[in-house]
């Protein structure tokens, strides 16, 4: 049974290896999506992570100019253990990631490639894979950066109508309604909004410290935010953001010579 699809020559895995040798004299720089398997709340499902990761590193590609950076097949595991008190969950150890991480850094300069933008769908993911860009630099001298939203969040915050809207609340709920409808219960999302006395406790506060805690100590559906308030529109607004914030940062590694990336920062 054949399947209707239709092949994009950016994605690293459908080429042949002929074709990825030929299309490393045009580029030097590949998209590495990175996510997670586990809970979003009643409402949404296990996959959002990487899913959305996937999605994004793809539309980025796609609006690049040409010559696209190649985009990796997703890593859908992730540091989840603070989920697993919810079914569903899957999680993979530090170790386990950053070491894979690693790995696949060290193959992909054996192969040429000269920066690695990774695209971290899962926040908790972040030092786990900021670890391992470290050691793929220090190893393979090459540029590497995790983007975990970095380049959009304030935007996104600006979106929303509470705070701390961190997991499975108003922009997850929102971006997925806005690709995938049919996977959203919205009769089942419920409003978590979390306030923390303290604003350096603040997930979103631009002065907040990084803690870690687990989900049901905080939350008792798995929500962290206001799934209630999720709409088409407002996920539509966040994947356009999204998108042109990323596409544009990428343009500009993509392009830039590996020794002018590295200027001096003070
Ligand atoms: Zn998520």
């Amino acid at each position: 049974m054949k399947l209707d699809y239709e092949k994009k020559d950016y994605l690293w895995a459908e080429m042949t290896w002929e074709e990825v040798e030929k299309y490393l004299e045009k580029t030097d720089t590949v998209l590495l999506p990175c996510g997670a398997v586990e809970q979003h709340g009643p409402h949404l499902p296990l996959d959002i992570d990487y899913f959305d990761a996937d999605y994004l590193a793809k539309k980025v590609a796609e609006n690049c100019t040409d010559p696209k950076p190649l985009v990796l097949p997703v890593i859908p595991y992730g540091v989840s253990y603070h989920h697993d008190d919810f079914k569903g969950t899957i999680s993979v150890t530090n170790n386990a990631l950053s070491l894979m991480i690693y790995d696949i850094g060290m193959s992909l300069a054996k192969n040429g490639i000269k920066k690695i933008i990774i695209i971290n769908g899962h926040g908790d993911n972040a030092p786990t894979l900021n670890y391992a860009a470290q050691m793929i630099n220090r190893d393979a001298k090459i540029f590497v950066c995790v983007e975990t939203g970095e380049t959009s969040d304030v935007d996104l915050y600006a979106m929303t109508d509470t705070p701390n809207d961190v997991h499975a609340g108003e922009i997850e709920t929102s971006t997925t309604l806005a690709l995938r409808p049919g996977l959203v219960k919205m009769d089942r999302a419920i409003n978590e909004t979390m306030e923390f006395k303290n604003k350096f406790l603040n997930f979103d506060n631009e002065r907040g410290v990084n803690w870690y805690v687990r989900t049901s100590k905080i939350s008792d559906s798995g929500v962290m935010g206001d799934a209630t308030k999720a709409t088409v529109e407002k996920g539509e607004a966040m994947w356009d953001i999204m998108i042109k914030q990323l596409t544009k940062f990428v343009e500009f590694i993509k392009v830039t010579q590996v020794s002018n990336l590295y200027q001096k920062r003070y």
